[in-house]
């Protein structure tokens, strides 16, 4: 055979990254299970450079060059694994099986192990970027073998999406599933930047009462900003939208319910297994599960749930101070969900045994991806030489700027809340600043709680050592051997 790359799965993602590699001069052969969307391919954009049509996966793999290199683009879960099956005995010593859908990491690692079993390398990719991205360059986010990115590295670097600095988003990130767990993360970041924005949405309009088209240009605003990201540019789209049939904006007439494909539940699962504090992802995901369950409850509850509130919002309308501090409030709580996000990273990586780069992951993020922003160039550098800052927040780059959204944020969720405005996010990034700067957490009183009932010992904070009070009998305390329980 002689195409350089075969790409099996031909829905919209598949076939838009064999049309990329096709346009960057790769010959691609191309297998759909049902033949149908291989020809529809063809026939529309058959021109955009050299493809091999086949029908199975027989002539698939009879047609590429050895070692082979097979793109697998069809639906996630246990489709990839009949395909790997498949595709196992009709393969070579080397050749290399490459999954660009979003796996979930420990699949990942399983099917490695699997392939390497039969003398296969398998590479599991992390791809963002939709249906534009594949076809224009997406964020790629590559794990597997270091020996299988030396093969499949240039190919994926030269589809991928370029930062403006020219540099590809595409990086070896580390063995087995990284590249999927470095995607899921970066999902569970989109879910939470997704959400901040709506909570700016909701404020603007609740509070200042400034409507969609309104707000469109407030966005566009912002979008100059240090706010520059994809998503807020997208916003604006979406609220200068009017509907075709009753006149009113779009996002009136659409249901408030939001969908989820699983990408950010993975990511506050992985997180819970990890103990890593992501709280402004989970409540980013937890918003979407109340908005779109219990109708019911929802309906009752805006009947019946209503004391309490203040009836004026004592704002003006588009009060130019207060979209302001809406505006450093999304900011603070989009770089606590960034630090998060991170910091789950570095624990993943500890309990996984990758060696996760901060400073290439942002960098990858910079263009492509769904969550690209100014930012990302500020976190990767913030993460670039040896003394990396424990926590986001406290690099030097940010620490100032946060002190000066800090202000804003408090008056914003101070008004949310006496309006019952829900902030979620907003709140809960603000609680996470704010414990990860106090200086002693009611911790030490759980700790003595689970003395109480269970033995579970402390530590104290003025000897070494770990202590256990006599709770049931005369409250002496007796110093324990081992590990707090
Ligand atoms: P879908 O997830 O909708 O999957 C459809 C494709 O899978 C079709 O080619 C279908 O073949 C094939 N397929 C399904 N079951 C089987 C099976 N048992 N055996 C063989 N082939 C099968 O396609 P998308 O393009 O939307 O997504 C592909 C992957 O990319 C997914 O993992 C998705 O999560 C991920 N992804 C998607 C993004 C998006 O924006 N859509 C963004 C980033 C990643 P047939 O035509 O014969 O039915």
């Amino acid at each position: 055979g002689t195409a350089q790359i075969g790409v099996t799965g031909l829905a919209v993602m598949g076939a838009n990254l064999a049309r990329n590699l096709a346009r960057n001069g790769y010959t691609v052969a191309l297998h759909n299970r049902s033949v149908g969307k291989t020809d529809e391919l063809l026939a529309k954009h058959g021109d955009d450079g050299d493809f091999v049509r086949t029908e199975s996966l027989q002539e698939l793999v009879d047609s590429l060059e050895s070692p082979r290199r097979i793109l697998i683009m069809v639906k996630a879960g246990a489709p990839v694994d009949s395909v790997i099956e498949s595709l196992i005995p009709l393969l070579d010593r080397d050749d290399i099986i490459i999954d660009g859908g979003n796996s979930y990491f420990k699949d990942t690692i399983r099917r490695e192990k699997e392939c390497a079993e039969h003398g296969l390398h398998f590479v599991g990719v992390g791809v963002s970027g939709g249906e534009e991205g594949a076809l224009n360059g997406p964020s790629i986010m590559p794990g597997g073998s270091e020996q299988s990115y030396e093969s499949v590295g240039p190919m994926l670097e030269k589809i991928a999406a370029k930062a403006d600095d020219g540099t590809p988003c595409c990086a070896w990130i580390d063995t087995d599933g990284a590249g999927h767990f470095v995607k899921m993360v970066h999902n569970g970041i989109e879910y939470a930047d997704m959400q901040v924005i709506g909570e700016a949405y909701d404020l603007l309009r609740s509070v200042a009462g400034i409507e969609p088209a309104e707000q469109a240009e407030v966005f566009r605003r912002w979008n100059e900003t240090d706010l520059s990201s994809y998503l807020i540019e997208i916003t604006a789209e979406v609220l200068s939208q009017v509907d075709e049939k009753t006149g009113k904006p779009l996002v009136d007439v659409i249901v408030d319910q939001a969908g989820q494909k699983g990408t950010g539940r993975w990511t506050v699962q992985s997180a819970l297994d990890l103990g890593s504090p992501v709280s402004g992802i989970a409540e980013s995901v937890f918003a979407r599960a109340l908005s779109s369950s219990e109708p019911e409850a929802r309906e009752q509850a805006q009947e019946k749930l209503t004391s309490g509130l203040i009836a004026s919002t004592g704002v003006a309308h588009a009060d130019p101070e207060f979209v302001e501090d809406v505006r450093r409030a999304l900011y603070a709580s989009k770089l606590v969900s960034y630090a998060q996000g991170l910091d789950m990273l570095g624990s993943a990586g500890k309990e996984f045994g990758w060696d996760l780069k901060l400073d290439t992951i942002a960098s990858l993020w910079r263009a492509g991806c769904i969550i690209r922003a100014e930012l990302l160039g500020e976190i990767m550098d913030a993460y670039q030489g040896d003394d990396a800052p424990v926590n986001m927040l406290l690099a030097p780059g940010f620490l100032e700027v946060v002190e000066e959204l800090v202000p804003s944020w408090r008056r914003v969720v101070v008004k949310a809340t006496a309006l019952g405005i829900p902030v979620p996010v907003f709140a809960s990034s603000l609680s996470y600043y704010d414990a990860l700067r106090r200086k002693r957490l009611p911790a030490a009183l759980i700790q003595g709680q689970r003395d109480f009932f269970g033995a579970h010992t402390y530590h104290r904070v003025d000897e070494e050592g770990t202590f256990h009070t006599l709770w049931s009998e005369d409250r002496s305390e007796v110093r324990t051997d081992g590990e707090i329980a």
